[in-house]
């Protein structure tokens, strides 16, 4: 099973599978599940979500989609075009993994966070000594 990147504005009613369909701008990522299950199934892009890159031999997209909620369950990477099989993994791996997810986003946004007061600070101390 291999994939290849199609850059689309709209996601297509009707999706192939193989392909990995990516939508700059309105981030989101779909493809067909790699175990031939005929899900879609759909990677919301972004620094705290899924990233796609585009490599001379096809897509890497990453981290690793867990289909957990599906019933085949399945987890696999698509790395460079080729899909590469996980494990499937525990429901403590599930529970494990997901805690690591939600430890990330919590610190990007803790960081993007800090930094609007820091600059709403700056902002105001620039009115009270501005011209
Ligand atoms: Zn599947």
């Amino acid at each position: 099973m291999a994939f290849r990147l199609q850059r689309v504005r709209y996601m297509p009613q009707e999706i192939n599978s193989g392909v990995l369909y990516v939508s700059e701008e309105f981030g989101i990522a779909v493809h067909l599940c790699a175990c031939g299950c005929g899900a879609k199934v759909r990677t919301p892009l972004g620094p705290t979500e899924w990233n796609v890159d585009e490599t001379p031999t096809g897509p890497t997209l990453r981290p690793s989609v867990g289909n957990w909620q599906l019933p085949c369950r399945s987890h696999y990477w698509i790395y460079r075009g080729e899909v590469l099989w996980a494990t499937t993994w525990t429901s403590e791996q599930i529970a494990a993994g997901r805690r690591f997810e939600e430890a990330r986003r919590r610190a990007y946004y803790k960081v993007l966070y800090r930094r609007r007061i820091a600059h709403k600070l700056w902002q105001w101390l620039r009115s009270l000594f501005g011209r």
